[in-house]
């Protein structure tokens, strides 16, 4: 048994350098509220959502801190100071099994620094999945990093007892891998995430024909880009990031606003994190996922970074004016997913109430549907809402003199609030408002 002062230490520690992760919900964020509901724990504990959609509490942790590699952007970095603490596979099993024996958590997220090499650390994490799986009868989430640079057999075995992996990619090209993280190549880290999703896709086969069948983390695979740390535009990120969906079957990419926590003359010097620029980002990827655009559709040549005054579906409607006013009794899906304010929610709504028979703007009203934007693109029964002619620059003005949808609203909240900002954006479109 571990001494509990000493373990208590450095749980302290990982915890605090695990923060800078986001590719696991809420990192880290700390959002008291006096007589509020709801308050995200301190002490690495964070919320993520399991392949069910439930939303779960995580112990977010490294196995340790003391990185071999020197990543200019990084807190963790060899050349910085600061102090360092590394588990062992039974300490992190035992704090798991404790904190979850205490109802604090449901589930581990766990990252780490490299140790001494890849093949190493990541026998280090599978040790402690080990443990906590055939030791602890432990059937709680998991989520374990893969280490770049790993041995496939590695990655296989990790997938085997964790719900989800991820390998964070952080720069969005390989010539600021090359730059920023030169200890980390394009390569070692898409070889182990293109392993990943052939096994994932495999296993789901597999487990069709039989439950018996080896699992690989039912829960899919995630990745962490890292935002304004380096030149590339939200073109390059977006289509890095639809690419990544498209081939990889990613289940998220997570953007991290850069946030200067290691000196060095390498990283830009920014006023502040761009926090907007990274909510963007999140809208702009959900539109990907669930909207139907393309990164071409939302960015272009002419415009390579996304508006930070206006969200990128209201942006794509304005440089799109010609396909609208669209008669919501007539549209197709896929074209009332691009009416501002309208949402997959709402979307639906339409689709199933006018089976029923036309419908006009009060019935769009019963439906819940919200029409201070919607009006300037739809009309019902022929008849618009919206002003006549407006030109597309008074029309932006509108958009932009209405109060943005609690979702749309950007708030300098803290280190994390781009996580919560995710989670918000989740909930919003649930409620189908975006
Ligand atoms: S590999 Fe790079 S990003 Fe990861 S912990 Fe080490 S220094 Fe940080």
């Amino acid at each position: 048994m571990a001494d509990s002062q000493s373990l208590e230490h450095k749980l302290a520690i990982l915890a605090e350098s695990a923060k800078y992760d986001a590719s696991c919900s809420s990192s880290g964020s700390s959002r008291p509220q006096a007589g509020g509901l709801g308050n995200v724990a301190r002490g690495g504990i964070c919320h993520s959502w399991s392949a069910d959609g439930r939303c779960i509490s995580l112990l977010k942790i490294l196995l340790s801190n003391a990185c071999i590699y020197d990543c200019a952007y990084c807190v963790n970095r060899r050349g910085n100071d600061g102090p360092r603490a590394t588990l062992s596979p039974a300490e992190v099993a035992e704090i798991t099994v404790n904190f979850y024996r205490r109802n604090y958590i449901e589930g581990l997220f766990l990252s780490t620094g490299v140790i001494r090499d890849p093949d190493y650390t990541m026998e280090q994490l599978i040790a402690a999945a080990r443990l906590l799986r055939e030791e602890h009868r432990f059937g709680g989430y998991i989520h374990l990093k893969v280490v770049p640079g790993a041995d496939p057999r590695r990655v296989e075995e990790a997938g085997r007892y964790a719900d989800r992996v991820s390998v964070n990619i952080e720069l969005p090209s390989a010539a600021s891998l090359q730059h920023l993280a030169p200890d980390k190549g394009r390569a070692a880290i898409l070889e182990p995430m293109d392993l990943a999703a052939r096994l994932i896709a495999e296993s789901r086969v597999e487990r069709r024909k039989s439950r018996k069948a080896p699992r690989f983390a039912p829960a899919g695979q995630s990745t962490q880009l890292i935002v304004g740390a380096s030149p590339e535009n939200d073109r390059q990120i977006l289509r890095l990031s639809e690419s990544l969906y498209r081939r990889m079957d990613l289940k998220r990419v997570y953007y991290s606003a850069f946030v200067p926590v290691s000196a060095d003359n390498r990283l830009p010097a920014l006023a502040a994190p761009p926090l907007l620029r990274e909510h963007r980002l999140y809208q702009a990827d959900w539109l990907l996922r669930f909207y139907g655009f393309t990164a071409e559709d939302i960015l272009s040549d002419l415009q390579p970074d996304l508006d930070t005054a206006l969200d990128p579906k209201a942006g794509w409607a304005l440089r799109n004016l010609h396909l609208f006013p669209v008669e919501v009794n007539r549209a197709e899906y896929e074209l009332l997913l691009r009416v501002p304010g309208v949402g997959v929610r709402s979307a639906r709504k339409i689709l199933r109430a006018r089976r029923g028979g036309s419908l006009d703007f009060d019935a769009l009203r019963r439906l819940g549907i919200v029409l201070k934007r919607a009006r300037y693109f739809l009309t019902a029964q022929g008849k618009y809402l919206g002003e006549a002619d407006l030109a597309v620059s008074d029309l932006r003005a509108r958009l932009l003199a209405l109060p943005a949808p609690e979702a749309h609203r950007p708030r300098q909240l803290d280190l994390f609030a781009g996580i919560a900002e995710a989670e918000d954006h989740f909930a919003a479109t649930v409620r189908g408002e975006l």
